[in-house]
């Protein structure tokens, strides 16, 4: 029988150097939206190695005070009256899903957070706890087996190898610079290797990483400013292809707009990777607002599309990803049209605790998968400020007290026991519908 796990997950918060502390007499809070509970042990998971902790600026820790058996907001430090304290929350490491974000309110002039996904955290049994769930424990991101002396390595390699192609110098910038996983991967060799295209994009994302036009959010990072060749193209996916077995090359990465509208220089790519070999997966990840464009792309040899989703209901769509000259009904389109080619289809569904498990949002998503050929969900933290978030989408339609992450993916699990859960985009060899 499962051991329960007993005792206090001790609330954590930091001073305004930065220094993380657990404060005795407090119990650590979770949020979800705008649901605020204290962290029991059992819903708590060591934090993963590769993730951070972060303090959250111009706003106040919301902590369980023990002995007055409530919820309370601190101003200061109990113990150091005078001293302010701030909320500390952790940015897990990938194929790590959040349960509840860190719990806090913000003060009056606070603007928005960067984008991370801000996980729930606290201290027990000496040692750092998050709220979070494993759904993918591959090790295609593990910090730990991407060396830089062993990246620097691949970097001179691929350099001597295609000296000219502007698309291999793109990727140097994202790895030793960005320190993008994916491009580290390309140099070292390993799983995934992405393919930057696109400048051009028709939705406008709240949380769009490599374009901000309205809001005072920060990128992540810049968006490439050329359109690769078909020969640049090619040549850096073959030379992953060539080299690693179950390869995956993915057009649709973070530096980029949408791959869909680079199709006049990606069609005539995949056909030149076709046309020397049949290994290797071809990928898209992308917001798959052009049935016809994907049509054409599968029909080259495209394997599989990763579409990225944060609510199936078209008014919660419509508000994150603020479609230009498209509809949702485009995105279903394009997912019925690879069900009916047989091709692989993954959602990306970038989840935040309060919205996603809401049980209206909950039975979107189950209608939403009866009706439509999905193979896999990839539980994605959605990297952007929980509480704007929340505030933004209730906006947008109701939401009433979540059911929970766990009981959401539980839920899923049990009702399409066919749809496989994970983080990272499956190689053809893993694909699990082509075997149904
Ligand atoms: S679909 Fe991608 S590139 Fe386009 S706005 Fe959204 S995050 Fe940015």
């Amino acid at each position: 029988m499962k051991k329960i796990k007993q005792g206090t997950v001790v609330a954590l918060v930091a001073n305004a150097r930065g220094e993380i502390f657990e404060l005795d007499g407090y119990t650590a809070v979770g949020m979800a939206g705008v649901f605020q509970t204290p962290i029991s042990p059992g819903q708590t998971i060591q934090v993963p190695y590769g993730s951070e902790l972060m303090m959250l600026p111009e706003r106040r820790p919301r902590v369980y005070n023990i002995s007055r058996g409530k919820i309370e907001t601190l101003y200061e430090n109990p113990y150091t009256p005078g001293q302010p304290v701030f909320p500390v929350a952790v940015f897990n490491s990938p194929g790590y899903v959040i349960t509840q974000t860190s719990a806090y309110e913000e003060n009056e002039h606070a603007g928005p957070l960067p984008l991370f996904s801000y996980g729930a955290a606290g201290w027990y049994q000496n040692g750092m706890v998050t709220t979070a769930i494993c759904i993918d424990n591959e090790k295609r991101q593990d910090l730990r087996l991407m060396k830089l002396e062993k990246i620097q390595e691949g970097v001179e390699k691929m350099r001597i190898k295609m000296p000219h192609n502007r698309l291999r110098a793109h990727l140097e910038n994202c790895a030793l610079v960005y320190g993008c996983p994916a491009g580290k991967n390309f140099f070292l060799g390993r799983f995934e290797a992405p393919l930057p295209t696109s400048k051009q994009c028709n939705s406008s994302c709240l949380g769009c990483i490599s374009l901000q036009t309205d809001s005072q959010i920060p990128c992540s990072q810049s968006r490439i400013t050329f359109t690769p060749t078909a020969d640049e193209i090619a040549e850096v996916a073959l030379a992953h292809i060539h080299r690693v077995k179950q390869a995956v090359v993915s057009f649709g990465q973070g530096c980029e707009g949408d791959p869909l509208f680079a199709a006049h220089t990606i069609l005539p790519a995949i056909r030149k990777i076709r046309a020397q070999t049949i290994e290797g997966t071809i990928n898209m990840n992308t917001n798959a607002s052009k049935p016809e464009i994907i049509e054409e792309l599968f029909i080259s040899g495209l394997d599989s599309i990763r579409v990225s989703i944060n609510s199936t209901r078209k008014a919660c769509y419509d508000t994150y990803f603020r479609p230009r000259g498209y509809q949702f009904s485009h995105v279903t389109e394009s997912i019925l049209l690879a069900g009916k080619l047989k091709k692989h289809v993954a959602v990306n569904y970038l989840n935040c605790p309060g919205f996603t498990d809401s049980p209206e949002e909950t039975t979107a998503l189950m209608d939403f998968l009866r009706k439509h050929p999905v193979n896999m969900i990839q539980w994605r933290n959605l990297n952007f400020d929980p509480l704007r978030y929340f505030q933004t989408m209730s906006k947008a339609a109701p939401h009433t007290p979540p059911i929970g992450m766990k009981n959401l993916i539980k839920k899923v699990r049990k009702t399409f026991p066919e749809i496989k859960f994970g983080y990272f985009n499956p190689p053809k060899e893993k694909f699990q519908h082509l075997k149904a």
